[in-house]
């Protein structure tokens, strides 16, 4: 494997509430190699999205950064300046959000912002063939170049998306962190989308961490897939081995309870309990109270991620860590 564009090392991300402190990513080591599609999935609340926000340096009061190292370019993005990291967010580092609208600023016209972004990206472009380049960019995410003069009020769901992504293309970012970028779009745009994403991926050699809840989305579009259960990374494989052979409990528990349409007569199975108390997580394995497998050590000792077969990480003492 080449090395990876961004390591991150037993990063730690914690909320101070009233309740106590939550740790909504726990001591998490995961590397994303440069091309590649890396799904991060989980239950709602498990850390992922905290995950992505984390990568920019975003979480937001009451949350911090509470320990740990994200490297990328050889620099640890963890020792930026806030000037250095305002420079970096966008230009090497892009994310497209679940709802766009929170992005795209409603008093700009779609060619402002394009244009903008080329402009940021390359100064010594003139404005015309920055415009030139805007219209060349939107034809090429299947948006007609007369929309460039809309409001983003006056796209659809799923064309503001597609702005997400050409302005990510515009600054040619090495990484596109995309937070479930498709939970507010219908099934049959979301399908367009994700083909869309699919092929400008191919094209351009794009680097996506896609952090979703959505199984079929992961499926789709990732190489490799790492699965978080209560703020802890627990799976880590090629997306072939992850859904032929999920070897963490709760992976399988998340691919059991999803429909399968080839399964005909199968019945749903309902994963049980719910996620735990991150302020107070349960002692050893965290998914020791809903796990049908568990044995002597899990509730006492927690199981480290463990690379079983190169390529193949999972934290369970089920698979000798
Ligand atoms: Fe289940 Fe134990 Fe493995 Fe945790 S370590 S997933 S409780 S078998």
């Amino acid at each position: 494997m080449s090395e990876p564009l961004v390591s991150i090392r037993n990063l730690s991300v914690v909320y101070n509430t009233r309740a106590g402190e939550v740790r909504a990513v726990d001591r998490v080591d995961l590397d994303i190699q440069p091309g590649e599609v890396l799904g991060l999935v989980g239950e709602s609340g498990c850390g992922k999205s905290t995950l992505g926000m984390a990568l920019l340096r975003l979480v937001r009061h009451p949350g911090r950064i509470a320990g740990g190292e994200i490297w990328f370019d050889g620099k640890n993005l963890l020792d930026l300046d806030d000037e250095e990291m305002r420079l970096l967010r966008g230009a090497h580092i892009s994310m497209i959000f679940q709802d766009p609208m929170t992005s795209l600023n409603p008093l700009q016209r779609i060619s402002d912002h394009v244009v903008e972004t080329i402009l940021t990206h390359k100064p010594e472009m003139d404005e015309e063939k920055a415009r030139q380049q805007a219209a060349e960019l939107i034809d090429r995410l299947g948006i007609m170049a007369e929309r460039l003069d809309d409001y983003p009020h006056q796209l659809s769901g799923g064309m503001r998306q597609r702005v997400m992504i050409g302005l990510a293309l515009a600054l040619r970012a090495d990484l596109i962190i995309a937070d479930e970028p498709t939970t507010s779009l219908d099934v049959i745009v979301e399908a367009q989308f994700l083909d869309l994403l699919k092929e400008l991926q191919r094209d351009f050699g794009l680097t996506i961490l896609l952090i979703t809840h959505n199984i079929g989305v992961v499926a789709q579009l990732s190489d490799r897939v790492a699965v978080m259960y209560a703020a802890k990374l627990v799976e880590l494989a090629d997306v072939e081995d992850l859904f032929g052979a999920p070897l963490h409990p709760y992976t399988q528990a998340l691919l059991a309870s999803v429909p399968n349409i080839r399964l005909v007569g199968d019945t749903l199975k309902i994963m049980r309990g719910s996620p735990p108390d991150l302020i107070q997580p349960p002692p050893g394995c965290r998914f020791h109270p809903r796990c049908s497998h568990a044995f002597e050590p899990c509730p006492f000792e927690e199981p480290p991620l463990t690379e079983v077969r190169p390529g193949r990480w999972v934290a369970c003492w089920l698979h000798g860590t």
